[in-house]
């Protein structure tokens, strides 16, 4: 048997080792259009690979891809973040876990990662041939033929794993096959704000925020961080990816309303205003520690809420209080525009789970054609689930049923 799996990234290599590990006596190619391998794995988690996530139950980690969440449930059943951590520590990687879950090699080095996928496709005898672009597929009788700028060459089976592509016109060559294609659009990046006095905020991060855009009716709570452009860290950029497709569609030009007090009834932040401050009628305002901000994000806040700095608490009005609530639970911000989030950074869309056996990864329309990794319309909040979502579709998808 002859199996052909393009693209040498994480799921094209995975999936290539777990071929020849269930058939020992196929003939194994990994076709690369560059001359480069595993690009993605080396760049990624800041050069140090989070390679999965530590979260133990299922559902829940299932509920991390906004896009494939039911897929990946019933798939992790199959391989999931423990097999992952497994696998590599049966290879000498050892993988170890951050305080918020993120995995990554004992070495903090994607190398660790990229080169224990190497050497062992290498030991197993998988064939790596770059500078071989696939440009087409053309299903034959039980075949399926390669074609490439000036060359062919005929698989028994074909695994897809070229990742994600920002435009539709990279995906058009699998289209034209019969498989339905979902836009693609990005997913996980972070929101321009153009407010100067926000950006002097810049490196302060929030422990616990609620951020909620109204026009899409849509939330998400967890750690924000003050970027010199707007905002960061991991709420909004899960809630970047939780409304990637909507938000591609206002061109990112959206309002976003900030809960920095973690509550976002007005009401209920102006009853512990009230009690705070009655508890220290005495104290300048600037002096209160509320929700243990940073100093500088409380006189920020102060300042927004247009409350004199010099009042001590007994002097507030009960307009002042409400005011301060309200910028408490719901400061509103324009957004304009995104920038990428370098750290881990995927494509929303690809080739349409419909088209795809959900038991197999195997293409409903050509028999033999199989698709794993970031290519299908799979993508995850960061924390590693895209990388899991990588290794897994690529562990089905190389059973070859
Ligand atoms: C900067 C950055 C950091 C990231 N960090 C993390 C992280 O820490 N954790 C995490 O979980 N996720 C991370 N991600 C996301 C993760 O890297 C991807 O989801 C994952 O690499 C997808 O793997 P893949 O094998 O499907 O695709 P890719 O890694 O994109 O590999 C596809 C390969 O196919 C080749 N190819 C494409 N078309 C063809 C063709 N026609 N013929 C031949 N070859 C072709 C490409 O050249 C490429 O080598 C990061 C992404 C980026 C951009």
């Amino acid at each position: 048997m002859k199996v052909a799996v393009i693209g040498a990234g994480a799921a094209g290599y995975f999936a290539a080792i777990q071929v020849k590990h269930n058939f020992p006596n196929a003939e194994v190619d990994i076709l690369e259009k560059t001359n480069k391998v595993l690009s993605k794995v080396l760049i990624s988690g800041g050069g140090r690979c989070n390679v999965t996530n530590a979260e133990s139950s299922q559902s829940t980690f299932a509920k991390a891809y906004p896009r494939g969440k039911n897929l990946m449930k019933k798939l992790l059943k199959r391989w999931n973040n423990q097999d992952t951590i497994q696998w590599f520590e049966n290879r000498g990687v050892d993988i170890y876990a951050q305080e918020d879950q993120r995995m990554f090699p004992t070495s903090d080095n994607s190398e660790s990662i990229a080169n224990c996928l190497i050497q062992e496709a290498k030991s197993l005898g998988v064939r790596l041939l770059c500078k071989m672009r696939v440009d087409r597929l053309e299903p034959a009788t039980d075949k399926i033929v390669l074609h490439f700028s000036d060359d062919r060459k005929v698989y028994d089976k074909v695994i897809v794993c070229t990742g994600g592509s920002p435009k539709k016109s990279g995906l058009l060559w699998l289209e034209d096959l019969g498989h339905e294609i979902v836009d693609p659009v990005p997913s996980l990046f972070t929101f321009n704000i153009p407010d100067t006095h926000l950006h002097k905020l810049m490196g302060l991060s929030v422990a616990k925020v609620v951020c909620r855009i109204p026009s899409l009716k849509l939330s998400n709570e967890g750690p924000a961080l003050i970027t010199h452009w707007g905002l960061s860290g991991p709420a909004i950029l899960k809630l970047s990816a939780i409304a990637a497709r909507d938000l591609a569609i206002t061109n990112y030009r959206f309002d976003i309303l900030m809960s920095w007090s973690h509550e976002v009834r007005q009401e209920v932040v102006f009853g512990q205003l009230q009690d705070i401050f009655g508890r220290q009628p005495k104290k300048k305002i600037t002096n209160i520690s509320f929700h243990e901000f940073p100093q500088r994000m409380w006189e920020y806040l102060l300042d927004r809420a247009q409350i004199p700095e010099h009042k001590i608490c007994a002097e507030l009005s009960k307009k002042d209080l409400n005011r301060l609530a309200h910028t408490l639970s719901n400061d509103a911000y324009e957004v304009h525009g995104k920038t990428t989030f370098k750290e881990e950074f995927v494509t929303c869309g690809g080739i349409s789970l419909d088209g795809i056996d959900h038991q197999t990864m195997q293409s409903k329309a050509i028999q033999g054609l199989y698709f794993a990794g970031e290519v299908l319309d799979i993508d995850g909040i960061t924390g590693g689930f895209n990388f899991q979502a990588a290794w897994t579709t690529a562990y089905i998808a190389a059973q070859l049923q």
